[in-house]
Order: C-alpha cells, then sequence, then structure tokens
C-alpha cells in the first residue's frame, strides 16, 4: 500500500498506529479530504479453491498457527484505494486541496482507527475538512456504491424478538378489499 502511493507522489508514513499507513498528496490550497480503507484479515482458512486463494498463515494470541483471509472483502478494499489513489493523483489538474489516505488496521477486531488517532493523526497530518471511509456491502447488486452520512458499520448489536400470537387458520378465504 506504502508502495503503490510513493509511486504515485504521496509522502508516505509506514507503521502509524501500529500497521497503518498514511500517504498526504498536497495539490494547492483547498479543503482536505481524507479517504480510509481497512486493510486487515480474519483468523478463518480460505477453502474455496480459487486460484487467487489466500495461502498466508498467522499466529494467533494463543500461539496456534491460522488461516488468514480477507474474509469481509478488504482486498477489495485495498483495490479501491489504490484505484482512487491512482485516478486522483491522474486527475491532479482538475481538483486542488489536500488529500490524505489511510490505509487502516484492526477494523476486524476493532482498535486501529483508535491506535491511529492515539498516535497522532489529527496532529501530524493534514485533519481532514472531509472523510470518507469504504466498506464492501454483500446487500448492494455488483457495480452500485451506497453511500451514507454520518458512521455506518461502525457496530455490531443483537436483539432478539420473541412474537407471542395464535396461529392462523390455515383455510381462510382471502378476503378481497
Ligand atoms: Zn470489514
Amino acid at each position: 500500500m506504502a508502495a503503490e502511493l510513493r509511486q504515485l507522489g504521496f509522502e508516505v508514513t509506514e507503521k502509524f498506529g501500529g500497521y497503518g499507513v498514511v500517504g498526504v498528496l498536497r495539490n494547492g490550497a483547498g479543503p482536505t479530504v481524507l479517504i480510509r480503507a481497512d486493510m486487515d484479515a480474519l483468523p478463518v482458512a480460505e477453502e474455496t479453491g480459487k486460484p487467487y486463494a489466500s495461502k498466508a498463515t498467522a499466529t494467533d494470541e494463543t500461539g496456534r498457527t491460522v488461516g488468514v483471509m480477507h474474509a469481509c472483502g478488504h482486498d477489495v478494499h485495498m483495490t479501491a484505494w489504490v484505484g482512487t489513489a491512482r485516478a486522483l493523483a491522474a486527475l491532479k489538474k482538475q481538483w486542488k486541496g489536500t488529500l490524505v489516505m489511510i490505509a487502516q488496521p484492526a477494523e476486524e477486531r476493532s482498535g486501529g482507527a483508535k491506535a491511529m488517532l492515539a498516535d497522532g493523526l489529527y496532529e501530524k497530518f493534514p485533519k481532514p475538512d472531509y472523510a470518507l471511509a469504504i466498506h464492501v456491502s454483500a446487500g448492494l447488486p455488483a457495480g452500485e456504491v451506497g453511500i451514507c452520512k454520518g458512521y455506518m458499520m461502525a457496530n455490531v448489536d443483537m436483539l432478539d424478538i420473541t412474537v407471542y400470537g395464535r396461529r392462523a387458520a390455515t383455510a381462510l378465504r382471502p378476503t378481497l378489499l
């Protein structure tokens, strides 16, 4: 990720907030826009049999060797992030301002964003006027992009609902309204 940004002329800082990458592209006076993608994997062995299936392994916190893959789609994030950086660098004459691109670690087990902020993300680098965070969604058809203001997919809650009632009759005739 760092090498990709460096090639495009960004000032790059690595190992920020753990394994985070921060790239800054200054392009004259204008707003500062931050684009963030998370890039970590999950301790899941990929068994798809696809030629591009992950063969990577890592040691988990209990000392076991486990397979790791981007089961959450973070490989898509990185691809989109690099593509966005390339496009914005190529279109530099058509916009003004500062572009900050961050590759965030540890989204899956949380703490990566916090670690980058604790390391001084907003003090050591230009503070964004606008921040865009991306995440894949299996709920959208291919080729569609969903946008929402505020935070999204930043929490997981569980809710159990018990519905009490009586079973409906099986031979009811539909009523026309
Ligand atoms: Zn994710």
